[in-house]
Formats: structure tokens, C-alpha cells, sequence
């Protein structure tokens, strides 16, 4: 019999999955279910962008593309990425993919060889472990608990790059914990990154237009514009215009990044189609009035998960203030129990909390924080409230 890639061994089904799998059977059964575990926007670009769409499909050439995305996507990337503060990137400096997950992952092929060092902040979005794991990547973790807000301090950036792991990726805002990085604390950590100039850097900034409270959005090189030959800027038209579904992620960094990436689609994918692509231009260049209004509702909808979690006696929650997940500290749970079951761990607490109250968050462990749990507030409006008052509930009934 033969046997598959030892690579496909690494690949771990994510623990999202086992609490995904029960709601999809409890929903099924008929009971009332709450998904607070998916991280989808949950709503649709403006008219604008459709209309692209339609016209580029009356107009459809039916050939393939450019491996490095069309010249209007490319241009209007570097516009978009203007007005994000990143000025003097060329053509030959962006790169495109199946979304920004397809860019992480070729920067992966691109940037790292079996048993290079990869280091980042934990909790981390579980796709950089599954990635790394299957290029063959060694993962150093730098365990950013609740007690620092999940935020990197400086001096834990600076052990880690004295190692010179090959590639330092960098999340900001977090998914799962939904923290922005101040102006402030971005420079702290860009200053040390200019002290170790072995090591790529590569920003998953794709939440960056959903920032609250007056944070804003800083990239390392806007503080340290000589980091600029070895940064590298993940972005995705996912999270920011409604559009996880048409699968647009867009890279900008130093030229031969940007060449290997897309000399890499030219095996992996060819092109974006291009029907996505005249919508990702639409996207991009037009109008951004739903993409700001969303923001205001999500800060608005941060306020009440915010208020509500930490009513809550013994569960800690720093305040996130973008994208849309919260990412409470809820092990002031673990030894007690719920009715008849013992709750021992965070997949326990959501696989009980499932079953008792209807509500699916996903499991911290699964990003590398077993004290937690993520909560992605993006679901029907009707929904929020009576999912946090459930949650509350559970929390109350514990013994
Ligand atoms: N990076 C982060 C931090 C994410 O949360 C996600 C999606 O959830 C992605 C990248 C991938 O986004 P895309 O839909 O563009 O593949």
C-alpha cells in the first residue's frame, strides 16, 4: 500500500473542528444554536463592487491571468496601501493569492526551509501552526498571556530574534484576542527589530481597517522605514469589505518577495479569476463607506461583549479594540462543575457550554491559550444578547 507525504502527518485537524462538529449535530437535533465561533464578517460588499462583477463578466476574456494579479489590481492595491501609509511601492513590489491565507502560505515555501526557526505570538491564529507544521518549520511560541493583554512586550521579541529564527510573523489586530498594538508599542518593537537583520518579518495586518477608539493602524515600517527590504505586508479583502468568499489576499514587501510569490503561483494557481478581480478593484478603489460603518457597529458590538464578560465574577478580559473576536481568560471554571460534568479545560468549558446553553465559542487551545476561550461577535444582532446572558448563565450555575 503506498503512503502519503510524511508533510500530511503534521497537519493537525484543528480543535475548532470538535466544537463545530457538536453544533452542527445539536443543530441538527433541533435544539436552539448560537454560533459565536466562526470568524466571518457575516456581511456583504457595497452594490458597487457586484456591479464590477457583472460587467467584467459581460466583457470576459476567458484567458488566464497574470501570475502576479492583473495591472488594475496591482494599482489598486498600491492606492489602498497608500492610504495605509506605506508610499513608494511599485508594481514589482506586490503579489496576490487565493486570500491572504494563500499568501501566508506560499511566504511559508518562499521563506522557509524544513527545520527553520518561525516565531510568533501565542495565542496566534491556528493557521500559522498548521502552515508551519507542514513546511516543516521549527515554531517558537512566545506566550503572550492575559496578564500582559496578549501583546508582545520587547524584551520577549528580543530573546526570540537572538535566536534569529528565519522569519519573526506578526498579527495585528489579533485574531483571536482582537488587541491592537499602539503607535507607541509598535516603535517599541520596531526598534528592536532593526537589531537583528537575519530575520524576515512579515505583518497579518488583514483587520486593519477594523480598529476602534481612536488606535489607529501602525505598521512596524512606518516607525522604522529600513526595515522596509525585509518586511513583508499580508492584507485580505476578507475581513475588510465583506468578501471571505471571493478568496483576494494581497501582499506588499521588497521586490524578491514578491517575485518568488508569484513565480510560486505560477505552479500553485496561475492567477485570481477574472471576475474576482474586477471586484477586488471595485473593492479597493471605491467606495469604503460599508467598511467603516461596520467598523463603528463591531466597536459598538465590542462595547456590549466587553460590558457583559466582565461582569462576569473571575473571567478576565482585556478589552480588544479591533477586528471582531473577544478573547475572555475563563479559567476561573476549571475544577468546578455544571450540573452532573466536571469541567477540567477549555474544550471541557465549550463542549459544556454548548450542550447546556446552546453557544459555540471556539476552544483558546486551539490558538495556543488553554485559559480561554474566542468569541467572534459577528452573528445576527438578534442574536448577541442572548448569547451573552446564556454565557452569563453557565457561569452562575457553576458549583
Ligand atoms: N490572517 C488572519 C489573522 C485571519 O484571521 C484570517 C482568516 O480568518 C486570514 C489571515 C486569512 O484570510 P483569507 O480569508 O484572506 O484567507
Amino acid at each position: 500500500m503506498p503512503q502519503l507525504a510524511g508533510r500530511v502527518g503534521r497537519a493537525k485537524p484543528s480543535t475548532i473542528m470538535v466544537i463545530a462538529q457538536k453544533a452542527r449535530q445539536l443543530k441538527a437535533a433541533g435544539r436552539d444554536i448560537i454560533s459565536l465561533s466562526v470568524g466571518v464578517p457575516n456581511f456583504l460588499p457595497g452594490d458597487h463592487v457586484y456591479a464590477a462583477a457583472r460587467d467584467a463578466l459581460d466583457h470576459d476574456s476567458g484567458q488566464y491571468g497574470n501570475n502576479r494579479g492583473s495591472e488594475a489590481l496591482q494599482d489598486a492595491f498600491l492606492g489602498h496601501i497608500e492610504a495605509l501609509g506605506f508610499s513608494g511601492y511599485q508594481r514589482a513590489n506586490v503579489s496576490m493569492g487565493i486570500g491572504a491565507k494563500q499568501i501566508l502560505y506560499n511566504l511559508a515555501e518562499a521563506l522557509l526551509d524544513e527545520g527553520d526557526e518561525i516565531a510568533f505570538a501565542a495565542p496566534y491564529w491556528t493557521t500559522y501552526r498548521d502552515i508551519s507544521d507542514i513546511i516543516g518549520a521549527r515554531i517558537h511560541p512566545l506566550p503572550c498571556g492575559p496578564q500582559q493583554n496578549y501583546k508582545l512586550a520587547p524584551e520577549q521579541l528580543g530573546a526570540a530574534l537572538a535566536r534569529k529564527p528565519k522569519v519573526f510573523l506578526f498579527n495585528n489586530p489579533s485574531n483571536p484576542t482582537g488587541m491592537v498594538y499602539t503607535r507607541d508599542e509598535i516603535a517599541a518593537l520596531a526598534d528592536v527589530l532593526v537589531k537583528y537583520p537575519d530575520t524576515w518579518i512579515v505583518t497579518d495586518d488583514i483587520y486593519a481597517a477594523m480598529i476602534f477608539d481612536g488606535v489607529g493602524y501602525h505598521n512596524f515600517v512606518h516607525l522604522r522605514p529600513e526595515l522596509r527590504d525585509r518586511l513583508i505586508f499580508v492584507d485580505s479583502l476578507s475581513k475588510t469589505y465583506g468578501m471571505p468568499g471571493w478568496r483576494v489576499g494581497l501582499l506588499a514587501g521588497p521586490e524578491s518577495v514578491a517575485k518568488a510569490v508569484t513565480t510560486l503561483n505560477s505552479s500553485h494557481i496561475t492567477s485570481l479569476p477574472e471576475v474576482v478581480s474586477a471586484a477586488a478593484v471595485a473593492a479597493l478603489a471605491g467606495p469604503q463607506d460599508v467598511t467603516r460603518a461596520k467598523c463603528r457597529e463591531f466597536a459598538e458590538r465590542r462595547d456590549v461583549v466587553y460590558a457583559a464578560l466582565s461582569a462576569i465574577p473571575g473571567v478576565v478580559c482585556p478589552r480588544p479594540q479591533g477586528a471582531f473576536y473577544a478573547f475572555p481568560d475563563i479559567s476561573v471554571a476549571f475544577g468546578k462543575r455544571h450540573g452532573d460534568v466536571q469541567i477540567t479545560d477549555d474544550v471541557g468549558f465549550c463542549a459544556t457550554l454548548l450542550d447546556a446553553k446552546g453557544v459555540a465559542c471556539v476552544p483558546g487551545s486551539a490558538f495556543g491559550e488553554p485559559r480561554s476561550m474566542r468569541i467572534s461577535y459577528t452573528c445576527p444582532a438578534a442574536q448577541l444578547q442572548p448569547a451573552l446572558q446564556r454565557i452569563t448563565e453557565f457561569f452562575a450555575e457553576l458549583a
